[in-house]
């Protein structure tokens, strides 16, 4: 694990470079510092449609890439569709 790597810097910077175009300031909206960091690597959270105790949920995933501000902790989420990033994505089977 210790040479893992998720994103290589080619996907760091489009990512940044897409969120950056949709308006993204790198405020944190907790402390006020521009301390955001790109997390390496992405959310699949499973998001629960129905609440029946006992049985399983029919679920679906939400994949988000995520920027941690790195002086106080919170973290911001951000879809891949919303983002239209699932292209960027892609290219990360065939590196
Ligand atoms: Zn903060």
């Amino acid at each position: 694990m210790g040479n893992w790597q998720a994103w290589t810097q080619e996907q760091k910077d489009a990512i940044i470079e897409r969120l950056a175009a949709r308006g993204f300031q790198g405020r944190c909206p907790m402390c006020s510092r521009n301390a955001f960091v790109l997390m390496d690597g992405y959310f699949n959270t499973q998001v629960i449609n129905h609440v029946l105790p006992g049985v399983p949920s029919p679920s679906n995933n939400m994949p988000t890439i995520a920027v941690i501000c790195s002086n106080c902790g919170f973290i911001s989420h951000h879809a891949i569709g919303a983002l239209d990033l699932f292209s960027v994505f892609g290219k990360a089977a065939h590196r």
